[in-house]
């Protein structure tokens, strides 16, 4: 670089610089920019050797971090200092002391957390990954100020993502996508999200988001006369009723507009929602409320709304803080637009996240972001060893919406959708979690998976008896209920093989057969288990036939035994029982040894039902459906006599599974039903009865099918009859409950 090309950089970073002092968000004091005028010298001496990529000085890069930081997200002094100082420690001389001893403690702290997370970058290897958000997460207990200048950071480096090698572009933009912009949308920093997105759809897809934005800008003057058109009513009745407002225009972003035209597979030109209209007021803290529906009522007496698209976040805001009054109205062209009303405090709090939070201390919404942060705490002071486990589980977290569900008493509790009863019942205590049975959803009795819905009521039942299975984790989401089924089930296991080797060994010495690992080896073998802790395992269990190591030929205490030849392939020893010594197999337990079965007539089970196993006292064990009737009650009675059961490969045979129907009764529709399910492939039909009443009929017919994939297509076929308007699968018959004769 030449003199002159010196001179002018070293005058475009003091112009970045003093916009740095003068675009702050925050008041400042002499203090303050002095503090910040140290941070900037000490930063432009300290990297003044580096480049960028782009051949850029280095310094460019805190600078705009610090201006993100500040301008953006609205921090103070300390994290603006603490921007320009964040590559300090890994990429220079200057070391934490020197931090400490120049700007004290705090500035450390944060710049040591940034540090950390740097020193960590996101490898290859999936599983540093994962430990590495876990990190920087945990970062949070310090200073959440470390995880807002990280996004910072990240955001400047997507802008600037032009000068990298295309691979590390790709890299970036997708790690960027997982782990940053729904972290950000978590925080309540929806203009960083969607320019995280927006950044990362550039790189990804880069023809399809040119060819949208170039779309966008076309259209933009059409749309701009369309909306002055819309508000003038709206303005005008604003005016007269003196208030104090400002009418704004968000565009959708690039990539939400992406993915409605994949999603819904459409062009540019049906995306009908382009743009919102958000109607911003002053208010005090005490009119709020009343203040953003009566602009609501001024909106929908000019346009009509569609009432399902009314969305309320002010009574109930959401996790992370946000509130406003969403409707949808009818424009005069035929054309639906969005409107959103909210208060000048409620935008910040939607624009800048949790910075907002610190200017409005006393708002409700603190404590559903307070609330979001405990739970993340919770999360990772678990002890589950799994890093891999964790992110997965919490990424569910960040991308699901929430539901709100009420305890019997009314308080409100906040869960990621599809979240089950079982997941309630773990938010509320984890011994309660532990002990459940089930659960009465609004007053009526539900299974343990059972998914709940925004409203629900949701008492717990529990049993002393009642712990812990495997099989909850299949449909528990919320990371708390899954690391603490985790946890139990695997001191469950170690208690058990605990007990189980002691057994063994008093089994030995009674055999007189020698302890010594040889031995076990052989035992081990001889079950054909994997391992000795799984031979403890199934010792303790007592599902170990322990009369077959007496007939072992031995030899001083030493055992004879030698494995046959045939082993199988995967060490592991699967138990399969027939049903008709052919198709579909049911595997039962955690793998017991040969059991017959039987499908209990209660509820008819079918390859591909969820099913479980009861322990009947003179009749082996029955197969029900998890949904069955009766099951509520086997499990909460004799929970110790339920085992799990599964289907596995299935193959043709016929189940019985019984249809309700109803619809509208006219001529031939009986013929009509009987010739779909005749000529349905491999369906045959036991019985079927109607009764009609008033033009209504309602049937019921048992048919022989496959599988539930089978059943699902012959009911698809039935519901296409003309007349026919329900289609529904019998789940069972309370006049049969199986467990009773167990007694
Ligand atoms: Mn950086």
């Amino acid at each position: 670089m030449t003199e002159e090309e010196l001179k002018a950089e070293r005058k475009l970073i003091l112009r970045e610089y003093r916009a740095l002092l003068k675009n702050a968000k925050r008041e400042m004091d002499d203090a303050d920019r002095l503090l910040i005028r140290k941070a900037f010298d000490l930063a432009a001496e300290a990297h003044s050797p580096m480049r960028r990529k782009s051949g850029e000085s280095y310094i460019f890069h805190p600078l705009a971090v610090a201006r993100i930081v500040s301008e953006e997200i609205g921090l103070g002094t300390t994290s603006i200092v603490c921007a320009l100082l964040h590559d300090v420690v890994e990429d220079t001389e200057i070391n934490l002391d020197d931090i400490e001893s120049l700007f004290g403690t705090r500035v450390r702290i944060i710049v040591d957390g940034l540090t950390k997370l740097r020193g960590a970058q996101f490898g290859e290897d999936v599983s540093i990954q994962a430990e590495n958000f876990r990190k920087m997460l945990l970062t949070l207990s310090d200073d959440i100020r470390v995880i807002l200048i990280k996004l910072a950071d990240r955001l400047h480096n997507m802008r600037t993502l032009e000068s990298m090698r295309h691979d590390k572009q790709q890299k970036i933009a997708s790690e960027t996508l997982y782990l940053y912009a729904p972290l950000s949308h978590r925080l309540g920093l929806y203009n960083l999200k969607s320019e995280f997105e927006d950044l990362c759809l550039k790189y990804k897809e880069p023809e399809l988001y040119h060819k949208i934005e170039s779309s966008l800008e076309k259209s933009k003057a059409v749309r701009t006369r369309f909306i002055n058109r819309f508000t003038v009513p709206i303005r005008k009745r604003l005016d007269e009723l003196e208030f104090d407002y400002e009418v704004k225009i968000r565009s959708k972003s690039v990539y939400s507009i992406y993915n409605k035209m994949v999603n819904k597979n459409i062009p540019f030109e049906e995306v009908y929602d382009l743009f919102a209209i958000r109607i911003i007021i002053e208010s005090d803290e005490k009119n709020e409320k009343s203040d953003c529906w009566q602009v609501y009522s001024i909106v929908t007496d000019n346009y009509q709304p569609n009432p399902d698209r009314l969305r309320d976040w002010i009574s109930t805001p959401k996790g992370n803080g946000y509130e406003s009054l969403h409707t949808t109205v009818m424009s005069p062209s035929g054309k639906w637009v969005e409107v959103q009303i909210r208060t000048r405090r409620m935008d910040d709090i939607a624009e800048m996240g949790y910075a907002a939070h610190w200017k409005y201390k006393e708002s409700a919404s603190e404590n559903a972001l307070d609330e979001w942060i405990r739970r993340i705490r919770e999360t990772l002071e678990n002890p589950d060893p799994n890093a891999l486990d964790f992110i997965d589980d919490f990424k569910l977290n960040l991308f699901s919406d929430e539901i709100f569900v009420f305890t019997p008493k009314g308080d409100l509790r906040n869960l990621p959708s599809s979240a089950t009863a079982l997941d309630f019942a773990f938010e509320i205590h984890s011994d309660i979690g532990a002990r459940c049975i089930g659960a009465k959803v609004n007053h009526r009795l539900a299974p343990l998976s059972h998914e709940l819905k925004s409203g629900d009521q949701v008492e717990i039942l529990t049993s002393k008896n009642q712990s812990p299975k495997e099989d909850w984790l299949r449909f528990v989401v919320t990371a708390k209920a899954k690391s603490n089924i985790r946890t139990y089930l695997k001191e469950d296991r170690k208690r058990i093989a605990e007990d189980g080797k002691e057994i063994l060994e008093r089994k030995l010495r009674n055999l007189k057969i020698n302890l010594n690992d040889e031995n076990l080896n052989k035992i081990v073998n001889f079950y054909r288990l994997p391992t000795s802790h799984e031979l403890f395992f199934k010792a303790g269990l007592a599902q170990l036939d322990f009369s077959k190591l007496a007939a072992l030929k031995k030899d001083s205490g030493q055992l004879k035994y030698r494995r046959p030849k045939r082993r199988n392939p995967d060490g592991l020893k699967r138990i399969v029982t027939n049903f008709n010594d052919k198709g579909a197999n049911l595997v039962i337990g955690d793998s017991m040894e040969k059991f017959d079965y039987k499908l209990s007539n209660c509820c008819n089970p079918i390859p591909g039902d969820n099913v479980f196993g009861f322990i009947t006292i003179n009749d082996g064990i029955k197969i029900h459906r998890e949904n069955c009737p009766n099951a509520i009650q086997m499990m909460s009675k004799y929970d110790y006599r339920i085992v799990k059961a599964k289907w596995t490969n299935q193959e043709s045979i016929a189940f019985l599974a019984g249809l309700r129907i109803s619809g509208i009764d006219q001529v031939g529709l009986v013929n009509e039903l009987t010739k779909v399910i005749s000529s349905e492939y491999n369906v045959n039909m036991r019985s079927i009865s109607f009764d009609t009443d008033d033009g209504i009929f309602t049937g019921t017919v048992m048919v022989y099918v496959n599988d539930t994939t089978h059943l699902t297509e012959l009911m698809r076929k039935l519901r296409n009859i003309s007349g026919v308007s329900t289609v529904s699968r019998i789940k069972g018959d309370k006049q049969e409950p199986t467990f009773t004769q167990a007694n």
